[in-house]
C-alpha cells in the first residue's frame, strides 16, 4: 500500500513548475526554494511510510512555501506590548523617539564622521560623540559609552580593581536577570569580593574594617528588581565618599536604570538619578542607555577625567565598543533632556506621565469598538509598572481593557502568534491590555488583531 503511495509523489521539477511555487524561485532564488520542496517532500514520504495516503501535489507545494517563509523571515520583529510594563527587557527595552530614530538611520546610510576629525582631516576619536552631551547633563568630568552596563561594569572593574579588592555590602549583591550577577562579574574581571554587614544592615564601621592595603574600590549597586524593607540600613553614598577617599579608594556607583529626571514626580518612588551620584562625589558611575533613559542599547560610564582616560586606553573598552548607530541615537536621545522635552519626546517618559483619564478614554474607545465587533469587553481600574531594572514594587494607575473569554491561555498564545505579535497580560482569568504601552498608531491592528483571533477559531493573520 505505503509503496504504491510513494511511487504517487510529483518530482521535485513538477513541484517547482506549481503556481504556488513558481513565483517564488524568482523572489528567493532557485537553490532556496528546492530545498524547501525537498523538506516537504521528505516530510510525506515519512507520514505515507506511517500509513498515511499521498497528499495532492498542490498541498506539497503549500507545505514547501510554508516552510520557505519560516526560513526566510526574519525572526526578530515588531510587536505590540499590551503588558502595561514600559521597559520590558524581553520585548526589547526602550523604544526610541523620532530624532533617535531619525539620527540612527541617517549615520546607518552612508558615512560619517565616527572617528574622523572633521576639522583637522584626520583620524579621530569615535568616544568624544556623546561625551559632550553627558557631562553636561550628569555634572561629570568625562564620560565613555561601551556596548551595555554589564559590559561597563566588567570594564571599571578589570581596569581599576584586577587583582585587588572590591567592598561591597551583602544587601547590594543583586542579580538583575538574564544571569548578571555581580559577584560573577566580579571574579571575571579579575577583582577579589568583600562582602560586608548583612541581607539587611550594613553601616560605615563595616565597610571601614573590610578596607586593606589591597582595596581598590568601594562598589555600590543599585538593588534594581528588588526592596528590602523592615529592619533595614544601608549607609549614604556621600558617607561612603568620605570613607574612601580618606583611604584613597575610589568610590564606584552601578546605577542601571541611569534616571535623568526625577521620577517621582509621577507618584513613584524617587529612583537615584545620575546627577545626584555624581553630586555625592562617586568616582565612577555606570548605567543602561536603554533603561530609563530610553535610548538605544549601551552602557554609560561617567566619572573622574583620569579614570575615564584610563578606560579609554584599557585593551577591553575596544571589545565593547559601541557602533555609530548607538553614538547617533544616544546623542539624539539626550538631547531632549538637555533641551528639557525629555518627558515629550523620549517615549519611557511620555509613557509614565501618560495621564490616567487618557487612558481610561484610550481603554473605552477599544472597548467600545470591540463591542461594535460582537465581542464583549470592560474597563477596569490596573497598574502598570517601568519594569527593566528600576522602581521595584512600583506601579503607575491605570485603565485596563479588560475580556473575559473561555480560555485566556490559549487566547493570550493565538495573540501572540498575530502578525504583527500582541503581547497580552493575564490576571485572574482576564485577558488585559494596558494602553499605557500601546502607541496610538498601533491601535488599530490591535484592535483588529483582538476581533480576528477572538471571532474565528484559528489564528489568522492580519491583510496586508
Ligand atoms: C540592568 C543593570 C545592569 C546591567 O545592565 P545592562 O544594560 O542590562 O547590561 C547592571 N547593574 C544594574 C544595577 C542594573 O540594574
Amino acid at each position: 500500500m505505503s509503496r504504491e503511495e510513494l511511487r504517487k509523489l510529483p518530482s521535485v521539477d513538477e513541484l517547482l513548475k506549481t503556481e504556488t511555487l513558481k513565483p517564488l524561485i524568482e523572489e528567493y532564488g532557485h537553490d532556496n526554494v528546492v530545498e524547501a520542496v525537498r523538506e516537504a517532500m521528505d516530510q510525506a514520504r515519512k507520514h505515507i511510510l506511517a500509513g498515511e495516503p499521498c497528499p495532492p501535489s498542490e498541498r506539497l507545494a503549500e507545505d514547501a512555501r510554508a516552510l520557505l517563509l519560516r526560513w526566510l523571515s526574519p525572526s526578530i520583529r515588531p510587536v505590540i506590548n499590551a503588558t502595561g510594563v514600559i521597559i520590558h527587557t524581553n520585548l526589547g527595552r526602550a523604544p526610541l523617539s523620532a530624532e533617535t530614530r531619525a539620527a540612527m538611520e541617517a549615520v546607518a546610510r552612508g558615512y560619517s564622521n565616527l572617528e574622523f576629525d572633521l576639522e583637522q582631516g584626520r583620524r579621530g576619536s569615535r568616544y568624544v560623540h556623546a561625551e559632550e552631551l553627558l557631562t553636561r547633563l550628569t555634572g561629570a568630568e568625562a564620560a565613555l559609552v561601551v556596548n551595555n552596563n554589564a559590559g561597563a561594569v566588567l570594564l571599571v572593574l578589570s581596569a581599576l580593581a584586577r587583582g585587588r579588592e572590591v567592598v561591597i555590602s551583602r544587601s547590594q549583591l543583586v542579580e538583575i536577570g538574564g544571569g548578571f550577577r555581580i559577584p560573577d562579574v566580579m571574579r571575571q574581571s579579575g577583582a577579589t569580593l568583600v562582602e560586608v554587614g548583612t541581607t539587611n544592615r550594613t553601616y560605615l564601621r563595616d565597610y571601614e574594617e573590610a578596607i586593606t592595603e589591597n582595596t581598590a574600590i568601594i562598589l555600590r549597586a543599585h538593588r534594581s528588581n528588588f526592596r528590602i524593607t523592615g529592619f533595614t540600613h544601608d549607609v549614604p553614598l556621600e558617607e561612603l565618599v568620605e570613607l574612601g577617599h580618606r583611604h584613597g579608594l575610589y568610590v564606584m556607583d552601578d546605577l542601571g536604570s541611569g534616571a535623568l529626571l526625577d521620577t517621582s514626580r509621577y507618584g513613584l518612588a524617587h529612583e537615584p538619578m545620575v546627577q545626584e551620584s555624581i553630586a555625592a562625589g562617586a568616582d565612577v558611575v555606570c548605567f543602561s542607555g536603554d533603561k530609563l533613559l530610553g535610548g538605544p542599547q549601551g552602557g554609560i560610564i561617567v566619572g573622574r577625567r583620569e579614570i575615564i582616560e584610563r578606560l579609554k586606553r584599557f585593551p577591553l573598552t575596544r571589545a565593547l565598543r559601541v557602533d555609530k548607530t548607538t553614538l547617533a541615537g544616544l546623542q539624539a536621545t539626550l538631547l531632549h533632556y538637555i533641551k528639557g522635552e525629555a518627558e515629550q519626546k523620549v517615549p519611557v517618559w511620555r509613557m509614565m506621565a501618560a495621564a490616567p483619564a487618557e487612558l481610561k478614554r484610550r481603554a473605552q474607545r477599544w472597548a467600545r469598538r470591540l463591542k461594535r465587533a460582537g465581542i464583549e469587553a470592560c474597563v477596569i481600574e490596573g497598574r502598570s509598572t517601568v519594569g527593566g531594572g528600576s522602581l521595584p514594587g512600583e506601579t503607575l494607575p491605570t485603565w485596563l481593557l479588560a475580556l473575559s473569554v473561555p480560555s485566556p491561555d490559549a487566547a493570550a498564545r493565538a495573540l501572540r502568534s498575530y502578525d504583527p505579535p500582541i503581547i497580552a497580560r493575564i490576571e485572574e482569568d482576564l485577558l488585559l491590555f494596558d494602553p499605557r504601552t500601546v502607541f496610538p498608531e498601533e491601535e488599530e491592528t490591535l484592535l483588529r488583531g483582538i476581533v480576528a483571533v477572538l471571532t474565528t477559531k484559528t489564528p489568522r493573520h492580519e491583510e496586508k
